[in-house]
C-alpha cells in the first residue's frame, strides 16, 4: 500500500469510529439488539433447532400451483456450527396423498460443510451432491435471524438500501464472500421477520426464497423465532414449529461423512445421452436418460412426445429428432402433465418454435411459464425469444395423416388431474408417464389408470413409459393388481 493510500485508510477508519452510524449500520445494530446484542451474537458457536411441521408438494400436486399436497415432518432437527459454516438437517416425512414412491415414511438427512454439501440416504450411504445444490445450501445456511445477523455484522459486509415496506424495514446485504439477501426487520420490534434470497428454477425462471420468521422466544440470552416459513415466490413449500432451541449445545459431528468429503465435485450438468430404438416404422424411443421421448413421424412433420427435465435434455432429444428424420420439420410437443421434471423442456421446445399440446388444465400455467424472466441463468427461451402456441387438449383428440394416427387421452389420477396419454391404435402402443413404471418398487397409480383406460377399449400389445423400458400389456396387468402396500 502506497503511503497515501495507508493515510486515506486511516482517515476513513478514524471517521467510520468517531461519526454516527449510517443508517444501514443503524438497521443491523437495532436487529442486532432486539435479538440480544452484537456481542452475544458473535460469541455464538453453535445452534440446534428441533421441531415439525409440514412440507408441500411445489411443482408436483395435482394440478398447476396447487398446494393440496402435504408431507407430514417430524424429528426435524438443525444443527449449525454458526461459526464454521456447518450445517446438517434431518427429518422424517410422510406424505398424507397418494405418493408415487407409496405411503411409508422416508428419512432425510441434508448437510453442508463448507464447500461440500452432502446427503445421508437411510441405509447410511452419504453422497457428495452437485455444486449448485451445495450452493443452495450455503444461501439456506442465512435463512435464520442467527446467521443472517451475523453475516451483516461482518465489517467485510456492504449493506445497502435500507427502506421500509408495509410494517417491515428492508436492507440488501452482500456478504464478504458475495452472497446476496434481504434482511427484513419488523418496523416496531426491530426482529428480523424476513430472509429473501434470489434462485434459479429450472421451470420457473427467477424466483425469491424467503423464509419468514414469528413466534420469538428466549434461548441462550438471545431471541430466536419458533415458527420459520419457506417459500418459493407465493408457494409456501415448508412450514416447520420449534419445539427446542440450544444454543451452544451439543451438535454431534457435522464434519462431511469420508464417501462424501472424498468425492469428486460435480460442477457442470450431467451428461446427456439419447439412445434412440424403433418402437415401429416412424415412431421411436428416445431414452438413455431418466426420463424418455417418443418421436413420431407423419407425411409432412414430426411429433415430438415429451421434453422432460430442463434445456439440455430437451435440446438434446430435439436434436436427435431433427437427426433421425432429416427432411421433415418438427412442429409439434406433446407434453404428458405439468410437474415440474416433465415440464422442465417445454420453454426449449417453445424456443425451437414446437406448437405445445397439452392437458387443457395446463395451457394457462405455460403461457405463464413462458413469459416468466430467467435472468439468472438465462435459458434457450430467454436467449432466443419466441411466441407460444399451445393448444390445450379436454377431452381426447386425434392427430392422424391417415397413416400415423396418434390419440392423445386426458387421464386423472391421484398423481395428476392434467394429464395426457398417447395412443397408437395401428401398432397397439401405448404412452404414458408415472402412472405405470415398470419395474418400480410400487404402482400406486396403475389400477386406477388401468380402470379409467377399461371403457376405451383400446388394444394394447406394449407399455411405452416415460420412466423405464418397454414392457409388455401383459406386465402392465399383472402390476396393476398388486396389493397395495401397506402404510407404515
Ligand atoms: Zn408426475
Amino acid at each position: 500500500m502506497t503511503r497515501k493510500g495507508f493515510l486515506v485508510l486511516v482517515a476513513i477508519t478514524a471517521l467510520a469510529g468517531c461519526s454516527r452510524p449510517t443508517p444501514e449500520q443503524q438497521f443491523v445494530n437495532d436487529a442486532a439488539q432486539a435479538m440480544g446484542g452484537a456481542e452475544r451474537i458473535g460469541a455464538v458457536k453453535t445452534l440446534v433447532i428441533e421441531g415439525g411441521g409440514t412440507q408441500f408438494n411445489i411443482g408436483q400436486d395435482l394440478v398447476p400451483g396447487a398446494s393440496g399436497q402435504t408431507f407430514t415432518v417430524t424429528g426435524y432437527k438443525r444443527a449449525v456450527d454458526v461459526q464454521g459454516g456447518r450445517a446438517r438437517t434431518e427429518l422424517t416425512r410422510q406424505p398424507n396423498f397418494t405418493f408415487f414412491q407409496g405411503p411409508a415414511a422416508q428419512k432425510q438427512v441434508a448437510g453442508l460443510d463448507g464447500a461440500i454439501g452432502y446427503n445421508v440416504a437411510p441405509n447410511g450411504t452419504a453422497t457428495r451432491v452437485p455444486d449448485l445444490a451445495a450452493a443452495d445450501r450455503r444461501t439456506e445456511f442465512l435463512h435464520h435471524p442467527l446467521t443472517a445477523v451475523r453475516a451483516a455484522l461482518d465489517p467485510m459486509a456492504r449493506l445497502a438500501n435500507p427502506r421500509t415496506e408495509g410494517a417491515e424495514s428492508l436492507l440488501d446485504v452482500t456478504t464478504a464472500s458475495g452472497q446476496a439477501f434481504t434482511l427484513a426487520i419488523d418496523s416496531t420490534t426491530k426482529l428480523p421477520s424476513r430472509v429473501v434470497t434470489t434462485a434459479d428454477n429450472t421451470n420457473l425462471g427467477d424466483v425469491a426464497i424467503s423464509t419468514t420468521f414469528a413466534g420469538y422466544q428466549a434461548a441462550g440470552g438471545l431471541q430466536l423465532p419458533s415458527d420459520l416459513t419457506t417459500k418459493t415466490d407465493d408457494f409456501t413449500t415448508q412450514q416447520i414449529k420449534v419445539s427446542s432451541q440450544t444454543v451452544d449445545g451439543d451438535t454431534g459431528d457435522l464434519a462431511a461423512p469420508a464417501a462424501a468429503a472424498s468425492a469428486p465435485a460435480v460442477s457442470g450438468p450431467p451428461p446427456v445421452t439419447v439412445a434412440e430404438e424403433v418402437l415401429a416404422p416412424g415412431i421411436w424411443y428416445l431414452a438413455g436418460g431418466s426420463h424418455n421421448s417418443v418421436l413420431v413421424e407423419f407425411s409432412d412433420h414430426l411429433m415430438l412426445i415429451e421434453t422432460p427435465l430442463n434445456d439440455a435434455r430437451a435440446l438434446a432429444v430435439i436434436a436427435k429428432a431433427r437427426e433421425l428424420v432429416p427432411g421433415k420439420p418438427l412442429t409439434q410437443l406433446v407434453n404428458s402433465h405439468h410437474h415440474f421434471d416433465h415440464s422442465g423442456g417445454v420453454r426449449a421446445a417453445i424456443s425451437e418454435g414446437l406448437t405445445v399440446i397439452t392437458h387443457q388444465g395446463n395451457a394457462a400455467f405455460y403461457e405463464e411459464m413462458a413469459k416468466r424472466p430467467h435472468t439468472i441463468v438465462p435459458d434457450a427461451l430467454a436467449k432466443n425469444a419466441k411466441p407460444l402456441t399451445v393448444e390445450g387438449v379436454a377431452d381426447e383428440r386425434t392427430i392422424t395423416d391417415g397413416k400415423m394416427t396418434v390419440n392423445l387421452y386426458p387421464v386423472t389420477t391421484a398423481h395428476s388431474q392434467t394429464m395426457l396419454v398417447a395412443y397408437f391404435p395401428t401398432q397397439r402402443i401405448l404412452v404414458e408417464a408415472d402412472v405405470y413404471t415398470p419395474g418400480a418398487a410400487v404402482f400406486m397409480y396403475a389400477a386406477d389408470f388401468m380402470a379409467q383406460l377399461k371403457p376405451r377399449n383400446l388394444r394394447i400389445d406394449r407399455i411405452a413409459p416415460l420412466h423405464g423400458k418397454v414392457a409388455p400389456y401383459a406386465q402392465f396387468v399383472k402390476d396393476a393388481s398388486a396389493p397395495p402396500p401397506a402404510t407404515n
